[in-house]
């Protein structure tokens, strides 16, 4: 649907986002163990130099900087017909969910979902003489391979009292959600609540009602939100009016639409992505560690293909298909879409090992 050829436009970008030192840090004494190249965007850690598309916070770039460089050129996109997707990567702790703002807590003004959409009803004011808009609204947390809707109020109260430990809820009349490809490639969630939103405030109604559930929905809140992907997804259909002057009684079929496009952009807080400790483990906290690296992965191993001319011209396999995330992410990652990776660091010593692992990861990316 849009224009312009399939590979064309595949790379992935990355930042990196160094959070500060935060309260506990400063206070067992923590050093600061990153070091941002003055002027460009490479970090060095020990013996160790990266080079990225963009550095952000410490004495890197503001990360004010960070919606305008990154993400601002993917909102655009969506206007034209192409998917998007934006990842936050990096160990528990180190500013994912502040990164995106995906929670109640912070990241309410700061957090990049808020400023996407703000962004997108700024735009679609300037537009919608000419063109019609139905957003949608998804949000959905994967854990241990399943998928939850986090907009589903029904399942939030019943998982809240039947997740026991195992956390395996069965909800009586409703089927798993399922993610499917249609015969032209899209991918769809089917039994997930899509929300209608007309206004602002009913999108950010989701952010917050979503974000409340995923602290909520489990009986080890820190646990769950740290072993889970939370997928935050706007869809944008747009139908241009061809003649917009026309009044609305007259010739009805003829003056309505001309053009249809719809697009998505996936805002994705992943789980975390330090190593699973399976130390006191009851083989349950093993599952989920094997599942979460399986997710991330998958990814890894998706956007390491996408990224490698190479790899891409001599067809090798883009491992989609290895992982629930990867799939749900199938039609927004490589091709006509653009993504961006956001991985998070803390700049404390005590992280070093996690923080050279992100550092590995997201260069695999590039
Ligand atoms: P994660 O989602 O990766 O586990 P959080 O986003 O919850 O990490 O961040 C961990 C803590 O660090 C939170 O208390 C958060 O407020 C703080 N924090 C993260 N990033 C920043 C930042 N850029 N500036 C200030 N505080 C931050
Ligand atoms: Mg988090």
């Amino acid at each position: 649907e849009a224009g312009s050829s399939p590979g064309e436009n595949c790379s992935v970008k990355v930042a990196v986002h160094i959070r500060p030192l935060i309260g506990d840090e400063s206070l067992q004494g923590c050093k600061d163990c990153v070091t941002v190249v003055t002027g460009k965007p490479q970090v060095q850690i020990g013996t160790h130099s990266f080079t990225f598309d963009h550095v952000y916070g410490s004495t890197g770039s503001p990360s004010s900087t960070m919606y305008e460089e990154c993400v601002s050129p993917l909102v655009e996109g969506l206007f034209q017909g192409y998917n998007a997707t934006v990842l936050a990567y990096g160990q528990t702790g180190s500013g994912k969910t502040y990164t995106m703002g995906t929670s109640l807590r912070d990241g309410c003004e700061t957090g990049l979902i808020p400023k996407v959409m703000n962004a997108l009803f700024s735009k679609i004011e300037t537009l919608k003489h000419e063109i019609e808009f139905q957003l949608h609204v998804s949000f959905i947390e994967i854990h241990k391979e399943e998928v939850r809707d986090l907009l589903d109020l029904s399942s939030a109260s019943k998982s809240e009292t039947a997740n026991g430990h195992a956390g395996k809820v069965t909800i009586p009349g409703k089927p798993p959600i399922q993610i499917r490809e249609t015969s032209d490639g899209v991918i769809t969630l089917a039994g997930s609540t899509e929300r209608s939103v007309k206004t602002l405030k009913e999108m950010a109604d989701c952010l917050e009602q979503g974000s409340l559930c995923r602290a909520t929905g489990s009986t080890n809140m820190n646990n769950q939100s740290s072993r889970s992907h939370a997928i935050f997804t706007i869809t944008v259909e747009q139908m241009r009016r061809l003649h917009p002057g026309v009044s609305s009684d007259d010739n009805l079929n003829d003056c309505m639409t001309e053009e249809y496009l719809c697009a998505k952009l996936h805002l994705v807080d992943l789980a975390g992505s330090e190593r699973a400790k399976r130390t006191g483990s009851d083989g349950l906290r093993f599952k989920e560690g094997v599942h979460i690296n399986r997710g991330l992965l998958a990814l890894g191993n998706v956007i390491s293909a996408l990224g490698d001319e190479k790899k891409r011209k001599e067809g090798v396999h883009v491992p989609y298909r290895d992982s629930k995330l990867t799939r749900l992410l199938q039609d927004s990652l490589g091709g006509n879409s653009r993504t961006v990776m956001i991985a998070c660091i803390s700049p404390a010593d005590i992280n070093a090992e996690e923080t050279l692992n992100t550092l590995k990861y997201a260069n695999r990316a590039r």
